[in-house]
């Protein structure tokens, strides 16, 4: 019986492999950083972390994570409310809510979790949950668990997500719920932030975002999507994670008004029945928050970087998806020549993931390069050319 079910998984496995589809995992040997080593002992310029603003391994929060290991110990053996608030947890929730434009805030293991754990509390049958058709997964999971009746939307397709709120409306629900990522990760795309907000207005719905690829450094001084589309202060939930570029550990919120993050304390079970946060984390995010609270200086480097990088690899010519977020989609369409280009600029140097089919859609296999606060004009320099000599042997560019 038993040896059916290993054989049974080793026949995915199988499946998994033909179909070009396996995912290896490179065994990276130094901290994150616009270099990195691999266990072949080659350094290789990292172009594919979310490390946004460089501060997975800045030195301030190192030594805020040092400092809080020495004054609040490595963890603390208990959900939040039995044993596991700490002052440091009560101020990053306060913190981070400010941050973000919100009343309160509650922490999670990880943005995963506060999407796991955010639906089911707040709604029921009665309500409807209405959805970009390309959210994150942790959002479609976490929507799976409520009651609520869904609707989904064509992704960023405004005249659908009104269609969503008319037909959600006819059929009389109690309270509306449209959520979306503030940026979607495989196309670095930004949600319309303003007219999804006036649409909910006119609706009386209420808005919940994503802000994993945002928080730290979208919008003129960091506070993520709401800042970038000027709606700062109007979105009614905001989770968020500071695994990306708030420090890049792990550790999630949700920000909203007082009430929201009261019942979740109670009933979101991911918050429930799950480990605090460790208190290294929680220290090392404040000083991340003070350090942006205190200067733009790396999310306007990041800015900079990324206009640079986006206008030298079309100089190059490649062709991108437009936009201005620091996630560079570098068009490639085949997924065989996009793997081909992905091995060839590592050779070169230049670390960088293909993605292709089922992470995006058939016919729009891509590399993915994500820019850093970290990287120096040198790094982006290099990584241009190689992808030219690269895309030149692969017959992709002239
Ligand atoms: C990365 C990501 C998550 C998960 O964040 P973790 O803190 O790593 O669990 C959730 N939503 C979006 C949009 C993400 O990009």
């Amino acid at each position: 019986m038993s040896q059916a079910f290993y054989r049974h998984l080793q026949t995915e496995l199988d499946g998994i492999r033909a179909a070009g589809l396996y995912k290896a995992e490179r065994i990276i040997t130094t901290p994150q950083g616009a270099v990195v080593r691999t266990t072949d002992g080659r350094e290789v310029i990292n172009l594919c972390a979310n490390n946004y603003l460089g501060l997975s391994s800045h030195p301030k929060v190192i030594e805020a994570a040092h400092e809080a290991l020495r004054t609040h110990g490595f963890g603390l053996s208990s959900v939040r409310f039995i044993c596991g608030t700490q002052d440091l947890h009560k101020e990053l929730e306060q913190r981070i809510a400010r941050f973000v434009g919100c009343e309160d805030a509650i922490l999670y293991a990880a943005a995963f979790d506060a999407n796991g754990g955010l639906f089911e509390p707040l709604l029921g049958e009665q309500d409807a949950i209405i959805s970009d058709a390309l959210n994150h997964a942790s959002i479609i999971d976490g929507i799976r668990l409520c009651k609520a009746q869904r609707w989904r939307y064509e992704h960023n397709d405004l005249a659908d997500l009104e269609r969503c709120l008319k037909e959600a409306s006819e059929k009389g629900a109690r309270f509306k719920l449209v959520f979306t990522d503030g940026v979607f990760s495989m196309d670095g795309t930004i949600a319309q932030l303003d007219k999804i907000r006036e649409l909910c207005d006119r609706y009386d719905a209420l808005l919940g975002i994503d802000e994993c690829h945002a928080s730290g450094f979208l919008g003129k001084t960091g506070r993520g999507t709401p800042e970038y589309r000027g709606v700062f202060g109007k979105i009614d939930i905001i989770t968020g994670t500071f695994g990306k570029a708030l420090g890049g550990a792990s550790g999630g919120f949700t920000a909203a008004r007082r009430e929201v993050v009261e019942l979740l304390r109670q009933r979101s079970r991911p918050y429930l029945f799950s480990n605090t946060l460790a208190p290294a984390i929680a220290g090392a995010s404040l000083a991340v928050l003070d350090l942006l609270e205190g200067s733009t200086e790396l999310r306007d480097k990041l800015e900079a970087n990324t206009a640079w990088f986006r206008q030298a690899i079309q100089a190059a010519g490649f062709e991108i998806k437009p936009g201005t977020h620091p996630i560079v989609p570098i068009m490639v369409y085949d997924a065989v020549k996009a793997q081909e280009l992905s091995k060839r600029i590592l050779e070169l140097g230049i670390y960088a993931v293909g993605f292709f089919f089922p992470v995006v859609p058939k016919g729009q296999a891509r590399i993915r390069v994500q820019i850093s606060a970290v990287h120096e004009r040198e790094h982006l320099e290099k990584a241009v050319a190689a992808f030219a000599q690269a895309g030149r042997e692969l017959g992709l560019v002239k």
